[in-house]
């Protein structure tokens, strides 16, 4: 990589290759409508330059799709910045051919691909070339003498053209930032191994469940699963192996429950799941049913024999109980069931 470029991290360079597409595809099309209106007012040379631009954009999107993000953005910017002053400079201030110079300050800006010194630099860059193109042409008498009426529609197609893109930038840009955020937050709330929803997340939706229980809402159960001789499963078979039986582990418990269930990896080999609106003697029977489920998983990639069983705590938040509480008491339970031979559900104790 050259100096003052910096290698974008996926979802920056996701939402930057995304805007620049968007912006290659409206630019072309912008550009086609150009050809055919200096097509029709007979100033052919100012179409075969559009048809020109159109073929810039039409191969920065092709860039853009093969993952060449700022080759493309580097074409689009020369585009942009050499067809503004031409134009401007051939036609007049007027005509409004300077507006799209202005586009390029943002993307100057939110580019991913260079140091923010090189980018502030760009955008300093624009905007005294703006101002420095305004200062020869705002009042310069044209080379190219277009009638008036011609120079007004041009001025207003430009301006419109302008809001337009800046318009479709703008939300844009937000849609893209908000799908990244929300995907940022998916990952941060889920386990990567098994994809369940992982501890942190889960201590938050438990203190909320506990929360509606204290309103005197629903009941809450809590079973705390601890897979048994899971060091074994490592230790025999290889950890590649022992990471395929925690996924098959984490699919089993979380097809064997209510989707308003919740089930996460709290920790290395054991898992939380969350019952809200169950009370003991029915989450009794759902961890029973998880218990003979993961004891059936009798195979895991192609390997047999594994003699996978898991060993569950229960207990039910009570009145006054905070949920920490109620899960040190399943706990308790948990490591009672491992004492009493493992492969079993105890009931937790009321202290
Ligand atoms: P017990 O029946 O008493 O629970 O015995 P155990 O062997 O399951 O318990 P122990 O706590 O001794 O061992 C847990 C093992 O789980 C040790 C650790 O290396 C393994 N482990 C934790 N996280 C992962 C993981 O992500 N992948 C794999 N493959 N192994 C893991
Ligand atoms: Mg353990
Ligand atoms: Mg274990």
């Amino acid at each position: 990589m050259g100096p003052g470029l910096v290698r974008p991290q996926g979802q920056a360079s996701g939402v930057f290759a995304r805007l620049m597409l968007v912006v290659s595809v409206v630019a072309g099309l912008a550009h086609t409508g150009f050809i055919f209106l200096f097509q029709h007012v007979g100033v052919p040379v100012l179409a075969l330059a559009n048809v020109a631009s159109v073929l810039i954009y039409v191969l920065a999107a092709i860039l853009i799709r093969r993952g060449r993000v700022n080759t493309a953005t580097l074409l689009v910017a020369t585009e942009v910045l050499v067809h503004g002053v031409v134009a401007t400079a051939m036609i007049g201030w007027d005509a409004g051919f300077h507006h799209y110079i202005v586009l390029t300050l943002p993307f100057a800006l939110v580019s991913a691909y260079y140091r923010i010194s090189v980018r502030l630099a760009l955008a300093v860059a624009v905007g005294l070339g703006y101002m420095g193109l305004d200062y020869l042409y705002r009042q310069a008498e044209p080379s190219v003498v277009v009638p008036a009426p011609l120079l007004s529609s041009l001025h207003y197609i430009n301006l419109a053209n302008m809001l337009a893109i800046m318009g479709v930038l703008a939300s844009t840009y937000h849609r893209l930032v908000r799908g990244s955020e929300r995907r940022l937050h998916e990952l941060a709330c889920t386990d990567p191994l098994t994809q369940l929803r992982n501890r942190r997340f889960m201590m938050e939706v438990a203190q909320h469940e506990a929360a509606v229980f204290e309103r005197g809402g629903r009941p809450l159960s809590v079973l705390l699963g601890d897979v048994d001789h899971f060091k074994r499963i490592n230790d025999h078979h290889g950890h590649a192996v022992g990471d395929a039986v925690l996924r098959a582990i984490a699919r089993v418990l979380r097809e064997g429950v209510r989707e308003v269930d919740h089930v996460a990896r709290w920790g290395g080999e054991e898992f939380l799941v969350l019952l809200p609106g169950t009370e003991l003697d029915e989450a009794q029977q759902v961890a029973d049913r998880l218990r003979a489920a993961v004891l059936a998983l009798v195979e895991v990639e192609g390997r047999r024999e594994l003699g996978l069983s898991i060993t569950l705590g229960l207990a039910e938040l009570r009145s006054g109980e905070s949920i920490e509480q109620a899960l040190m008491r399943a706990d308790r339970a948990l490591y009672e069931g491992k004492q009493a031979g493992r492969n079993r559900v105890v009931l937790a104790g009321q202290d």
